[in-house]
């Protein structure tokens, strides 16, 4: 375990990424709840580097702060994102490499979404930050819907485009849509990766037909921090943000979605959410006992004595 570490040290220190002197903003309120008081829970992530995670005091949203700027973040994914994930885990990720494991997740989701999307006529989907567009084409074949990808990464688009799927480079917050509807939008492997959770979704639901459907899905923090035993493990810089099942349900409540399923993964780390539009509940908080426990075992996993 300690060469692994030595090794992944190594690796990380060998791309030469200087966090440090990235440009980054401080959050002046909460994305969830607008609320002000923070706790600063870890001050590095799992690559080494010195990133803070916080929790708001009020809804236990837990996010990246200082957060790098949107600009800082697209260096990021231009360059750095797979070569360091890469570096991490000892093998190559690239956009090629990862999509056969982008099949295998369409598959498992078309399966999840299928009785809530065959058969209502829906006919556009629109996916944000859809990659590859592997998991895009895959669900449109199976539900018959025309595709639209959206994603910041160019040459991540250029293999969607290369399926023939319709791809718009940019962030779903600023892209002109005009006046196109989507009848699916499915947010998939995204969200924790998003600089504005809580606009974004209420962009999406602008952007959703009335009868529409959504499907997201969460990194579970909890599960990120209970499966290695660390919340630094839990944490890394291409995440700004680290969801749990209270959080992403008050995300969902206040942007205007009743979720109508959710589902823990075979992987025991994601929760997906199937959430049909409902009108928001703009102050919907998660209860204050959720906030409270989070909190606590965040302090149990970190100093509890283990044999
Ligand atoms: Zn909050």
């Amino acid at each position: 375990m300690a060469t692994v570490t030595a090794d992944r040290r190594e690796r990380v220190a060998a791309l030469g990424y200087d966090y440090a002197a990235q440009p980054k903003t401080r959050a002046t309120g909460c994305n969830l709840c607008g609320a002000t008081a923070f706790v600063v829970l870890t001050h590095r992530d799992r690559y080494g580097y010195p990133a803070s995670a916080c929790g708001c005091s009020r809804c236990g949203l837990v996010f990246i702060d200082p957060v790098m700027t949107a600009d800082a973040y697209g260096r990021f994914y231009a360059g750095i994102y797979r070569p360091l994930v890469s570096a991490y885990h000892g093998r190559l990720i690239d956009a090629r490499t990862i999509q056969g494991e982008q099949r295998e997740y369409a598959a498992e989701r078309a399966e999840l979404l299928a009785p809530y999307v065959s058969g209502r006529g829906y006919r556009t989907m629109l996916d944000i930050g859809g990659s590859t567009g592997v998991v895009a084409h895959a669900l449109a074949r199976a539900f018959d819907l025309r595709a639209t990808v959206i994603d910041p990464a160019p040459m991540e688009t250029a293999e969607a485009q290369s399926l023939g799927i319709e791809t718009i480079e940019g962030l779903v917050e600023s892209v002109d849509l005009g006046e196109r509807r989507f009848d699916v939008v499915v947010i998939c492997q995204t969200v924790d990766h998003l600089l504005d959770i809580g606009g974004t979704l209420r962009r999406v639901r602008e952007l959703l037909t009335p009868g529409g459907i959504l499907f997201v899905d969460i990194v579970d923090f909890r599960a990120a921090y209970l499966r290695n035993w660390s919340v630094e493990e839990a944490v890394k810089i291409d995440h700004p943000y680290y969801l749990t099942e209270p959080t992403m349900t008050a995300y969902l409540r206040r942007a205007g979605f009743d979720t109508a399923r959710a589902d823990y993964a075979a992987d025991h780390l994601h929760v997906s959410y199937v959430a049909s539009p409902v009108p928001a509940d703009a102050a919907y908080l998660p209860p204050p006992m959720e906030v409270c426990e989070l909190f606590r075992e965040i302090r149990f996993v970190q100093n509890v004595r283990r044999s």
